[in-house]
């Protein structure tokens, strides 16, 4: 028999399972690592195996993490250590997407993530802040062989939980784990088949529409992820390398599905940059679709998407 788990996509996932066979239950657990909360569901008889997960997810920390000292992206960023496992291919990937999107989508841009600082700044920096942490930006001058960053920083925020939560899964799927939702804030695989909520992103307590989803991953990109507002206008943590700003794309949230969770990861935060005609770029990937809900009400999405994904509203 079927079994299927509701939930809903957005930064912070809430779970709520919808239906359960006579098989045993299912069991949530929930930790904070790499800034974000994190829940991880699987059947109850797996639930051990959350623990192997969760130590998994805290030794990715000491890679991905851009302001942990000892963190190899850390160390990367400040001209020591080499270039190789997990961070090549994810700088590698990154470059790729770079390219693709004419830098829309930057692995370098580090300096504007952190002069606009959404967590913590309440008013947005002056033109001329803005223009000097842009000109620091350029992923045309990272080389990978041989390796230089070319005097650039990188930040992997936007591809770095996709990449985690595929490894996750791999994990998993090594310890015959066959149902599991694995929800990096936001950043979701199941393994198994799965009623997702997608959030809706102008009331975020509410769901805008399900899907139905088997053995894929569903990432989420949307202004209401992270910001502030300031004389009425609301600053998010998504940044256009071009202007220099938080994107300005029309789009309120998009929802990009892959067997690759590193691909849906990246694909969410360049199409929310890039407006509703780049939802072509999931041409580029194999079996990835993606759902844009603009500003303006509109909905767009990839061919067939209603009929592949079940979707309802
Ligand atoms: P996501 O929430 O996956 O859409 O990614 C947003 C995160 O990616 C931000 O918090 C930054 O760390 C990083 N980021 C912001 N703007 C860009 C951009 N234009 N290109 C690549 N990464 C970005
Ligand atoms: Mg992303």
């Amino acid at each position: 028999m079927k079994k299927i788990l509701s939930i809903i996509i957005m930064c912070f996932v809430i779970f709520t399972f919808s239906s359960c066979t006579n098989e045993s239950k299912n069991i949530t657990r929930q930790t904070f690592a790499l800034d974000t909360v994190i829940n991880i569901t699987t059947n109850e008889k797996d639930s051990e195996k959350i623990n192997d997960a969760f130590a998994l997810l805290r030794g990715y920390e000491n890679v991905f993490s851009r302001t942990k000292p000892e963190s190899k992206l850390y160390l990367l960023n400040n001209g020591q250590g080499k270039l190789n496992g997990d961070i090549e291919k994810v700088l590698s990937f990154s470059l790729e997407m770079s390219r693709l999107t004419n830098g829309a989508f930057d692995v370098t841009v580090a300096p504007l993530v952190d002069l606009w600082n959404i967590k913590e700044r309440k008013t947005p920096p002056t033109a001329e802040e803005i223009e000097t942490a842009r000109s620091k930006t350029g992923y045309e001058d990272i080389t990978l062989s041989p390796f230089s960053l070319g005097g650039k920083a990188i930040d992997m925020g936007a591809v770095a939980k996709g990449y985690i939560a595929d490894k996750v899964a791999e994990s998993f799927k090594e310890k015959d784990v066959e149902n599991a939702v694995i929800d990096l804030g936001g950043n979701v695989v199941l393994i198994g088949e799965f009623n997702v909520g997608i959030r809706n992103p102008f009331n975020p307590n509410e769901v805008f529409a399900t899907i139905t989803v088997k053995d894929k991953s569903a990432v989420t990109s949307g202004a209401y992820q992270r910001y502030f507002e300031y004389e009425g206008k609301r600053y998010h943590h998504i940044i256009d390398p071009r202007t220099g700003y938080p994107s300005e794309s029309g789009v309120a949230s998009v929802t990009v599905i892959s067997p690759s969770s590193m691909q849906a990861d990246a694909l969410s935060t360049a199409i929310f940059i890039l407006g509703k005609d780049s939802i072509s770029l999931c041409d580029n990937f194999t079996d990835t679709d993606a759902l844009i809900i603009m500003e303006n009400g509109e909905v767009i999405t990839t061919e067939n998407f209603d009929k592949k994904y079940e979707l309802k509203k």
